[in-house]
C-alpha cells in the first residue's frame, strides 16, 4: 500500500488583529510497511496538526525524503525494498541534515546503534506509546527549529565545562563524551534551555514527557539521579542542583 496521496502541503489561514498570517505546517514523512502502523501514525499526526506523508518501502521512503520537503522523517527499520538503516545512510550520504527518528523493533541493539552511527536523531521502539511518539517528534522539532542548520555551530549549547551538540546529540564535560539516553537528553537540554531557573517537576514532566503524568513526579527525581551519575559524579562542580519544596535547576558551577 502506498499513499503519497495523503502527502499534501496544509495551509492554516489565520486572521491575526486584521492581517492575514499564512502559518505553514510541518511536514512528517512517514516510512513505514506495516500499513496500520502507518495509517495510525498518519492519524495522529494530522489531529496534531502536522502534514503527513507515507512511503510503504524503503526505495520509496528514500525518493520522497529526497525532495527535502520534511521537517522530520519517521523511518521503519525493518522494510522491503531497501531497509531503513539503508534508506538513512543513503539520505546522510546526500548530505540531507532533516531529522530522523527510527523506529525499531524491540530488544534490536545493533539497530540502534547502527541507527545511530549512521546519523539518526533518535529511536524509539516498537510497540511504541503514541504520547510518547508524539513527544520524542515535539522535541525534536522544537530543537531544530530553534537552532537552524544555517548557521554553522549554533547547534551547540555551552554551559561551563558541559557541551550538547544537540543534532549529533552528543554530550561532553571537559572532554569526556557522556552517553545518554533520548529522555536523559531531553531533559539535559531542556534544563540547560531553562538555565538558572527552578523548575518543577510538573514541568519538567510536562514539558520533557510531553504529556500529562500526574501523580508520577517521581519518574522527574528518578531521571534527574541518571543525570547526576553521569554528569556530576566525580566533579567538585555539580550542575544540576535541587531545589527544596520546587524542582530542580541547572546552573553555571560559578553562576
Ligand atoms: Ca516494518
Amino acid at each position: 500500500m502506498q499513499s503519497n496521496g495523503a502527502f499534501f502541503m496544509m495551509k492554516v489561514l489565520f486572521l491575526l488583529e486584521g492581517r492575514c498570517v499564512e502559518v505553514m505546517n510541518d511536514r512528517v514523512l512517514v516510512v513505514e510497511d506495516e500499513a496500520g502502523i502507518a495509517r495510525i501514525l498518519q492519524l495522529e499526526l494530522e489531529h496534531e496538526g502536522y502534514s503527513v506523508g507515507v512511503a510503504a518501502d524503503g526505495r520509496t521512503g528514500y525518493e520522497m525524503a529526497s525532495t527535502g520537503e520534511w521537517q522530520l522523517i519517521l523511518l521503519d527499520v525493518m522494510l522491503p525494498e531497501m531497509s531503513g538503516i539503508e534508506v538513512l545512510r543513503l539520505i546522510r550520504q546526500a548530505g540531507n541534515p532533516v531529522p530522523i527518528i527510527l523506529l525499531t523493533a524491540r530488544d534490536t541493539v545493533p539497530d540502534k546503534v547502527s541507527g545511530f552511527e549512521h546519523g539518526a536523531n533518535d529511536y524509539i521502539t516498537k510497540p511504541f506509546a503514541m504520547e510518547e511518539l508524539l513527544a520524542r517528534v515535539r522535541n525534536i522539532l522544537r530543537i531544530f527549529q530553534q537552532y537552524p542548520k544555517e548557521s554553522e555551530g549554533s547547534d551547540v549549547i555551552k554551559l561551563g565545562d558541559l557541551t550538547i551538540e544537540l543534532r549529533s546529540r552528543k554530550v561532553y564535560r571537559k572532554d569526556i563524551l557522556i552517553e545518554l539516553t533520548p529522555r536523559e537528553f531531553e531533559l539535559l537540554v531542556y534544563l540547560v534551555e531553562n538555565r538558572n531557573e527552578e523548575k518543577s517537576r510538573e514541568d519538567i514532566l510536562s514539558e520533557v514527557w510531553g504529556y500529562d503524568f500526574i501523580g508520577e513526579t517521581n519518574l522527574v527525581d528518578v531521571y534527574i539521579r541518571y543525570l547526576r551519575q553521569k554528569l556530576d559524579k566525580g566533579y567538585r562542580h555539580k550542575l544540576i542542583h535541587t531545589v527544596r519544596g520546587v524542582g530542580y535547576m541547572i546552573k553555571e558551577p560559578d553562576a
